[in-house]
């Protein structure tokens, strides 16, 4: 969604507030899939000589656990907390030079007093995403053996570990014959 805000960047003080519910959002990346609407609230204040945005968004995404290489799914809570600078604010809506936009912005999020909704939840979405994804704390991962899911199944490699000395150790001391 793309959101004119002529009416706020004309006018200092002037605030506003969108509810919105964005389709799912798209280009996230080869292993990352956004699942379902993204839902949440922005509001834009005229602070003369920046556009400051606050708000919160709520989106779920699909995940490959980087331990057990299985998708799973995360909901991220977004807080918007953003400013973007007014080149000036000339309440006659005069021209604006925007190119003081960080250069690290690929698309414009905002130009010609148009923002760009969208785009902007899909960068917040990226810098949600943590580094290393793991699908639940204790995921066991793949077995170094045979590769099967550990959280799903128990292979023939994890009862060779009960050979190893502190097997033996552990079962003297439970006093029993193991199998
Ligand atoms: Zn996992
Ligand atoms: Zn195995």
């Amino acid at each position: 969604m793309k959101l004119d805000l002529s009416e706020i960047v004309s006018e200092v003080g002037k605030r506003l507030t969108y509810e919105f519910k964005e389709p799912p959002l798209e280009d996230l990346g080869d292993d990352i899939a956004c699942v379902g609407d993204v839902c949440g609230k922005i509001t834009f204040s005229n602070a003369a000589a920046a556009l400051i945005l606050r708000g919160k968004a709520k989106a779920t995404v699909e995940l490959t656990c980087s331990r057990c290489l299985s998708p799973y799914r995360e909901t991220f809570d977004i807080d918007i907390s953003e400013e973007i600078p007014l080149a000036e604010h000339a309440p006659d809506g005069a021209e604006r030079d925007f190119e003081e936009l960080p250069e690290d912005e690929k698309e414009p999020l905002f130009a010609d007093n148009v923002f760009d909704l969208t785009e902007f939840l899909r960068q917040a979405v990226l810098v949600s995403v943590p580094m290393q994804t793991i699908c639940s704390p204790d995921c066991k991962g793949l077995c170094s053996g045979c590769g099967c899911n550990l959280n799903e199944t128990t292979c023939k490699c994890q009862k060779d570990f009960s050979q190893n000395p502190f097997a033996e150790l552990k079962s003297l001391l439970q006093d029993n014959d193991g199998e």
